[in-house]
């Protein structure tokens, strides 16, 4: 527990270049609920720190069970009582696009604040977290006048339609590695649905998605329609998880606390869907262009600290260029700019809690004993801060723990393969099943290589793209359900069958 003094703001953000985040981050730090931002019922709070220089940055509330119980009350009298639901869908619509035109308005800033927060390069945060969230809420505005019901051809006596109703209250809950982004790929289709929502930030990363609230509100969002709880996972999140009044959860984060969300969602038996984690395949052939294979494979596992679900962390190199492509990977990632990630010329930040900075150092010890050649990086990058160098470990072998564990963190796996099967072989003996990629010039060998890998996204000579009108998820144990694209919209409704006697 924190003591509850002010946390000495310009000191946590130094180097920012907006006044508003200084504005922002004085302000007390509360829940949002039924349109009103409230302390938490027991008066506790929270740090949340910049990983960047280990200062505390704000104190947050710490919401708990009594918190989200009233949330829910807010959020099922703005899906029962208030237009929420029923709103002409054109105005849903306009205020859709409304949220989206004011983080395009506040965009260097929720930039500074998630860089703050998280420890992620500003200009990464810039142009793709903050970028990401506008085009996100965007793309779903769209959606709202666009959610059809059918007609059926059943018996002349008899007129059957559908409609695609709402699910109800959901329960969001989200992680730390991108935070606004995650909370828009959430909101934003489940209010496009006509959903109210109740949004669980992760602990270490509450202030964007607070931000975010407020922006909402001078949308013109109704109260109760989203609402935002921050606290702890057993307390806030568990709350959410198993409470008999919320229709829906969505998680996004482990693959460990995804179990608990789906045995705590049996009590009402509420609909789950879970975005977990990965240990995704990166597969290059011999014939594949690696004078952009290497760097890609280098953002693919470095980008936002190695801090992505989706990262490349298996790298599968086929023998004969194996060498090579470890030599170059290696020079590229040691000459990574590493450090103050509000610097524009950094490439890569610290990760984002101590916790999340000891876990990688000591995955890092696990490669060595098991007998991985580390051949760059493996160590801290600054006396402060939780930064880590880029660190490659070659000669792994895929049944080692640090080509099996998600690490989460700067850290990647070069591992040889032999042929088109073996790669696949390799590729898919992980438990997880969120992205891959393959390398080749062999148009054929691409397609059936994308087909034969277990994972709900394939990157064909490219890493990481992602789009919005395109599904993510995962196979196996990264999860089910897909979000994003009109999959988003088959999560966050439900279907009605309507007979009319003629
Ligand atoms: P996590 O515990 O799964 O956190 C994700 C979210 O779930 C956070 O909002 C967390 O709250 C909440 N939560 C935790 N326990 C809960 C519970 N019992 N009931 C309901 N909600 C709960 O992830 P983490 O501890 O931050 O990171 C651990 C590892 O998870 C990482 O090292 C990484 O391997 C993986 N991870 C994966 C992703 C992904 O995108 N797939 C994202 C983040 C982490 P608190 O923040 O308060 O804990
Ligand atoms: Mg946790």
């Amino acid at each position: 527990m924190a003591a509850a003094v002010a946390p000495a703001v310009e000191r946590a953000a130094a180097g920012i270049k907006n006044q508003a985040v200084l504005d922002f981050l004085r302000k007390p730090k509360m829940l949002l609920i039924g349109g009103k931002w409230t302390p938490a019922k027991s008066g506790k709070t929270f740090e949340t720190i910049n990983p960047a220089n280990e200062e505390v940055l704000a104190l947050v509330a710490e919401g708990g069970k009594a918190d989200v119980d009233e949330a829910v009350k807010a959020a099922r009298k703005a899906f029962e009582e208030s237009r929420w639901p029923r709103l002409n869908p054109h105005q849903r619509a306009r205020m859709l696009y409304k949220i989206a035109e004011l983080i395009e308005q506040h965009a260097d800033e929720l930039a500074e604040i998630e860089t703050l927060d998280n420890g992620k390069a500003v200009t990464q945060a810039r142009a793709i977290d903050v970028a990401g969230a506008a085009e996100t809420f965007r793309y779903y505005a769209g959606w709202c006048s666009k959610i059809y019901g059918e007609t059926n051809p059943s018996d002349p006596s008899m007129f059957n339609y559908t409609l695609r109703e709402p699910v109800g209250v959901c329960g969001q809950i989200i992680p730390w590695n991108f935070p606004l982004l995650m909370a828009c790929w959430k909101i934003a289709p489940a209010l496009a649905c006509g959903n109210t929502v109740i949004l669980k930030p992760a602990e270490q990363t509450p202030l964007s998605a607070l931000r975010l609230g407020e922006l909402a509100q001078e949308a013109g969002l109704p109260d109760g329609v989203l609402n935002i709880i921050t606290g702890f996972g057993p307390g806030a999140g568990s709350s959410i998880a198993e409470h008999p009044e919320i229709d829906k959860v969505a998680f996004t984060g482990s693959t460990e606390v995804g179990r608990l969300i789906l045995q705590a969602s049996t009590g009402n038996l509420k609909r789950v869907s879970l975005e977990l984690g990965g240990k995704s395949p990166n597969i290059i052939f011999t014939d594949a262009d690696l004078g952009s294979a290497v760097p890609t494979a280098m953002m693919g596992v470095f980008y936002n600290t190695g801090q992505v679900c989706a990262a490349g962390t298996r790298i599968f190199v086929q023998q004969g260029k194996y060498d090579e492509f470890v030599d170059q990977l290696t020079k590229f990632s040691a000459g990574m700019t590493v450090g103050n990630p509000l610097d524009p010329a950094t490439k890569m930040g610290p990760v984002v809690s101590k916790e999340q900075f000891d876990r990688v150092r000591n995955y890092v010890e696990i490669g060595k004993r098991e007998g991985a050649k580390l051949t760059t990086g493996g160590e801290a990058a600054a006396d402060r801060g939780y930064f880590i160098k880029p660190t490659i470990f070659a000669d792994v072998n895929n049944n080692m723990r640090i080509a099996q564990e998600e690490i989460f963190g700067p850290v990647a796996a070069a591992i040889p393969f032999k042929d088109e099967n073996d790669a696949v072989l390799q590729g898919n003996d992980t438990t997880y099943g969120l992205a891959a990629a393959v390398w080749t010039r062999d148009i054929a060998r691409a397609h059936k290589v994308a087909r034969a890998l277990k994972a709900g996204t394939v990157w064909i000579n490219t890493y990481g793209a992602i789009d919005p009108i395109s599904p993510f998820g995962g196979y196996k144990q990264s999860g089910f359900g897909r979000e994003l694209g009109k999959h988003s919209i088959e999560l966050y409704t439900q279907i009605k069958s309507v007979y009319v006697k003629l």
